[in-house]
């Protein structure tokens, strides 16, 4: 590995989404954004719905990741999450249905529907949109 570079790995329940080196990784943790470089102490954090950052030089490349947690150990970070994606495998008519979706759901009147569920459905969708710049 290169010396001043960290391994990180980002995975789901459905695939490894990395797995190379960076030289620095912004990650949205439970307590806000955190920047993790080579010979980072070690750490483990919950994560927020948001973007990772993947920055090598002047390149930057980021996914969308919705919750999980991070460990950063002498191995690397690892990124457990539900649900990550790059931007463009995302398919922004499906994020504007499920926005939509979530938005009926909080403003009905029906009493059995799960609002808390709606509000995360809905900060999903909206940060998948974003991922698209829209
Ligand atoms: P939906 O209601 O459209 O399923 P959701 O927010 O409930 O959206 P998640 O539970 O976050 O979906 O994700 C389920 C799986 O589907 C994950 O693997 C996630 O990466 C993928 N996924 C969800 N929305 C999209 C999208 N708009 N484009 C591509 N993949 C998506």
């Amino acid at each position: 590995m290169a010396e001043n570079k960290i391994r990180l790995r980002i995975v789901t329940p459905v695939r490894e989404l990395y797995d190379e080196e960076a030289e620095m990784v912004i990650m949205r943790s439970s307590i806000g954004d955190i920047g993790i470089l080579h010979g980072h102490q070690p750490l483990t954090t919950t994560l927020d719905y948001g973007f990772l950052r993947i920055i090598n030089g002047e390149d930057e490349i980021k996914a969308t990741i919705f919750g999980g947690f991070a460990s950063v150990d002498e191995r690397g970070i690892t990124v457990l999450s539900d649900a990550a994606e790059w931007p463009e495998e995302i398919d922004e008519e499906r994020a504007i249905a499920a926005k939509e979706r979530a938005e009926n759901r909080i403003r009905s009147n029906d009493d059995s529907v799960d609002i808390a569920r709606a509000e995360l459905a809905l900060r999903r969708a909206l940060i998948r949109l974003e991922a698209k710049g829209k």
